[in-house]
């Protein structure tokens, strides 16, 4: 078991590209999934990803940064969240920068940091 070895490419990556991506890949294959399905999609893919966790402790879950198969896992569940994500937005038209962007603000107003001085 080796390190997981972290690349830095969300640094390089802009999301519209990955958005066409997954827009063309859709395309080619004539999928028009309902946003239902999709935000169904995207709740499965999340409790795949929990099931990797599923009966180990906080301990065990922080360990499993080392651990390079269950890495592979936790990525691979991480991809296919995001790319129901993007396939959502995409079929609604909804800008996910912007989406973040604005929920970050009402996040900010919503927990705000306490001054401790
Ligand atoms: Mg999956």
């Amino acid at each position: 078991m080796g390190a997981y070895v972290y690349t830095r490419k969300d640094e390089i990556t802009y999301i519209i590209d990955l958005k066409q991506k997954v827009a063309n890949f859709v395309n080619k294959r004539n999928w028009e999934h309902n946003p239902k399905n999709l935000a169904e999609a995207i709740c499965i893919e999340a409790a795949e990803l929990l099931e990797i966790f599923q009966w180990v402790s906080n301990k065990q879950a922080l360990e499993f940064c080392r651990n390079t198969e269950t890495m592979k896992r936790i990525k691979e569940e991480l991809a296919d969240i995001q790319i129901y994500l993007m396939s959502l937005a995409n079929r609604m038209e909804l800008d996910i920068s912007e989406a973040v962007e604005e929920k970050m603000k009402l996040n900010e107003l919503k927990y705000q940091v306490k001054n401790n001085a």
